[in-house]
């Protein structure tokens, strides 16, 4: 049973280092170890944001909107997956790739539009489109900004991270 368990380690933790389940999730545990795919995270969830990954295991995918970090798919969970004492759902950020349309000198600003915590800014600069600009203190990683853009440049990835 413990090699089964093994295996199934070794087959996602290269999946688990990018792929975000669920919010609040205990960094002790293995979330695949401990979920059941059960599914009702993904039914419960109030954006829809929560599609069947890798395994069959719940994933967050931001390109269908936001997480509102409204807590209902944890309640709705039986397994002890979570972690609630931390202010933020996870330490990811988002992250502007460089296919950002304001790097191709276009005018775009649909991402800051999008972001109610007010952490994207843009920096003006003489002759060229405004770039945009990552509060990553602001940022909760909610991915709001993640589906307006036109490029798909942004990705909610931890900030650790620099790919
Ligand atoms: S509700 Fe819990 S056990 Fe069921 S799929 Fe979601 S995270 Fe896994
Ligand atoms: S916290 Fe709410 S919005 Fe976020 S994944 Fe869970 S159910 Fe969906
Ligand atoms: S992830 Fe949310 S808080 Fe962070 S920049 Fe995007 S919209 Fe703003």
């Amino acid at each position: 049973m413990s090699s089964i368990n093994q295996s199934r380690r070794r087959l996602f933790s290269r999946k688990k280092a990018q792929a975000i389940h669920l919010p609040w999730v205990d960094p002790n545990i293995e979330f695949t170890d401990l979920c059941t795919r059960c599914n009702k995270c993904i039914e419960t969830c109030e954006t829809q944001i929560l599609i069947k990954g890798d395994g069959g295991f719940p994933e967050v995918d931001f390109s269908i909107d936001e997480c509102t970090f409204c807590q209902k798919c944890i309640q709705v969970c039986a397994e002890p997956l979570f972690d609630l004492s931390t202010l933020q759902a996870w330490k990811a950020k988002a992250k502007i790739l460089d296919t950002c349309m304001a790097h191709q000198g276009i005018w775009c600003q649909s991402c800051k539009d999008a972001c109610d915590s007010r952490a994207i800014s843009f920096s003006l600069a003489i002759g060229q489109a405004p770039l945009p600009n990552i509060d990553i203190e602001a940022c909760t990683g909610c991915g709001a900004c993640v589906s307006p853009c036109p490029s798909n440049a942004i990705r909610i990835q931890e900030t650790e991270s620099t790919s």
